[in-house]
């Protein structure tokens, strides 16, 4: 199948022209159709695969069909505003949520989705500025996320997506509790209401517990 064939928003197809993409590559060609038909997916997938475009396009396109729901802009100087992102993507270190988040714009260009990245090992200050603005697409280190829903800067109960990337990392770095935590913490949606896709480049026992428990029981598995 083509791009054009994925059923992917007008403005984010454009975004995707631009950066010359030509043909969906094997993960595109898979995991894109089935997160835009709202399957959980356990997803196997290297860095260089494209999995970023596979899972971020079919979902920012669905976030744009609902523009009701893009209600998380903020008033500018709103300090006590809380962000509530609609779109929770976990990844296990800052460099990775620095690539998610300039990837996360590319693709944003020219809509309303304002993406925002936190990561540990960096003053709040600006982080918590940036989440008071609005925040449809939460791009997050566990350890950080915590702490941010720990200080009310964040709030998850919108949230209808989420996406662990790089999970056997996530796990490889002792995050696992962390991330039990964030998925069962008490304001975030449950069962039908949430689409959840998990990467992994690998799948140790770990990374199948966790799918097993937070993936819907009809998740798909790609590779
Ligand atoms: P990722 O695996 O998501 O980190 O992507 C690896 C690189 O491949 C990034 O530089 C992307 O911009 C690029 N890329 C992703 N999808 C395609 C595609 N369909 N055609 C050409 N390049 C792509």
């Amino acid at each position: 199948r083509r791009f054009k064939e994925l059923a992917l928003h007008p403005t984010i197809l454009e975004n995707i022209v631009k950066l010359d993409y030509k043909e969906p590559t094997p993960i595109q060609q898979h995991a894109t159709p089935l997160l835009f038909a709202g399957y959980d997916i356990l997803a196997c997938a290297q860095t260089g695969s494209g999995k970023t475009a596979a899972f971020l396009t079919p979902i920012f396109s669905k976030m744009l069909s609902k523009p009701s729901k893009i209600a998380s802009q903020n008033q500018p100087g709103d300090k006590l505003a809380k962000a509530t992102p609609l779109a929770l993507i976990i990844l296990p270190t800052r460099e990775l949520g620095i690539q998610m988040y300039d990837a996360a714009r590319t693709f944003a260009y020219k809509t309303r989705l304002r993406p925002v990245v936190i990561y540990g090992g960096h003053e709040m200050k600006y982080q918590k500025e940036q989440l008071a603005r609005g925040c449809d697409i939460l791009i997050a280190t566990p350890g950080r996320l915590i702490d941010a829903m720990e200080r009310c800067l964040v709030s998850l109960a919108k949230v209808k997506y989420v996406i662990l990337d790089e999970a056997d990392r996530i796990l490889d770095m002792g995050f696992e509790s962390s991330i039990r935590r964030i998925l069962t913490a008490s304001d975030m949606s449950k069962g039908e209401e949430l689409q959840t896709a998990l990467f992994s480049a690998t799948f140790p026992s770990n990374v199948q517990v966790l799918a097993r428990d937070f993936l819907k029981e009809d998740y798909i598995r790609v590779r």
